[in-house]
């Protein structure tokens, strides 16, 4: 059975049930090219389980909240141009045009032709990761030795994009969210437990439609050693 396309039916912080929008676009003074002020309202309501994942259009103008459901659970995103995959969403370009590796609220995140794909309109958590690659097998052989197979972003990213004709040698850099890693002065990477606490939340709107790939991260680590699950919306 694959788990990963299973949609389980869970309890949704009460916090979590609009896309939180609407308060957000009229501090950072975003234009949201719609005359709706109020939160934004959810369409849709999924959980993904424990160390699977997931792949699903979104149009320009929706918006995607990602929920921490039950706290210090990373979910990788990555996303492709609809009607041009090989426009994709850079980590090279944004933090470069954001001058900064955290992005959070009001920040753009690029493709790799320098066009926004998401604008950040809301974030609980304000600690998001952008330099790593989502987990893949070959991580855990690397870093931590492990030889038998492991769940990681990388297979479930690649097995759902594959639906939409996007190759596994095509997946970028993920944003990493709720993913902690801190850097010293020296320029040393340290995995830290995230900081979500149960509902934290983001939302990012599309700028362009796009087909995203989302997971609920398998790496131990990165997760304060628990896998969780994650829950999205689509606003
Ligand atoms: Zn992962």
């Amino acid at each position: 059975m694959d788990r990963s396309v299973s949609k389980i039916e869970r309890q949704v912080p009460v916090r979590a049930l609009n896309c939180g929008g609407g308060c957000a676009n009229r501090r950072i003074g975003i234009n949201t090219r719609s005359p709706r002020r109020a939160p934004l309202q959810p369409i849709m309501t999924k959980t993904l389980a424990p160390q699977t994942g997931t792949a699903f259009e979104l149009a320009k103008g929706q918006s995607l909240r990602v929920i921490d459901l039950e706290g210090e659970q990373v979910a990788d995103l990555v996303a492709f141009n609809t009607s041009d995959k090989n426009e994709w969403l850079s980590s090279g370009r944004s933090i470069d045009y954001a001058s900064r590796i955290y992005l959070t609220t009001g920040d753009i995140l690029y493709s790799n032709r320098s066009r926004p794909m998401f604008t950040i309109l809301q974030d609980d958590v304000r600690r998001h990761d952008f330099l790593l690659t989502p987990c893949s097998r070959e991580t855990f052989a690397i870093i931590y030795g492990q030889k038998d197979y492991h769940p990681s972003c990388f297979e479930n990213l690649a097995k759902h994009l594959a639906r939409f004709g996007i190759a596994s040698d095509s997946i970028p850099t993920t944003f990493n969210i709720f993913m902690n890693v801190e850097i010293d002065t020296a320029g040393k990477m340290s995995i830290l437990p995230p900081r979500s606490k149960a509902g934290d939340a983001i939302t990012l709107r599309a700028e362009m439609d796009l087909i995203v790939g989302l997971t609920a991260c398998s790496a131990e680590q990165s997760n304060n050693y628990k896998f969780k699950p994650i829950g999205y919306q689509i606003c």
